[in-house]
């Protein structure tokens, strides 16, 4: 089934220079970006898309990640797209993902771990039309 996705790089992602080649690993393996934008996220923006973690002891510290600088916000779109690209993108935490997924590769920390993916059929739709419109 061809399906979109709700991908961020985070701003160290772009401060890194790491933008072209998490691109490049995405469209190797046949998913396509049917959309992309440069923002700075508000905090308002933030607080909606993390709504489920507001009341986690790290919230604060992924707050202030986030809003470092601007990120890419790009919708990805194929088959699969949403598992596939979950699968690219590695585990929450860098430690435990797979060498060969972009935070095994190039993540930090559990909260330094460079991008954001949708989990599901429905968050994607939801934040697509968070960031994009319909
Ligand atoms: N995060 C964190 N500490 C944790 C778990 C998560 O700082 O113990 C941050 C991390 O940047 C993660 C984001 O919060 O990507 C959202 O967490 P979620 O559990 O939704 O993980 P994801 O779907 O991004 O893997």
């Amino acid at each position: 089934m061809i399906e979109q996705t709700l991908v961020i790089i985070k701003p160290d992602g772009l401060t890194r220079s790491l933008a072209g080649r998490i691109i490049q690993r995405f469209e190797d393996k046949q998913l396509q970006i049917s959309q992309i934008k440069k923002e700075e996220l508000s905090q308002a923006q933030l607080r909606e898309h993390y709504h489920h973690l507001i009341e986690q002891p790290f919230f604060p510290k992924l707050m202030s990640y986030m809003m470092e600088g601007p990120v890419l916000l790009m919708v990805i779109e194929g088959e699969n797209a949403i598992t596939r690209t979950r699968k690219i993108v590695g585990v929450t935490d860098p430690m435990e993902a797979e060498m060969g997924s972009l935070r095994g590769d190039f993540g930090v920390d559990k909260t330094r771990n460079l991008i954001h993916a949708s989990d599901s059929v429905d968050t994607a739709h939801e934040e697509i039309v968070r960031f994009f419109g319909e």
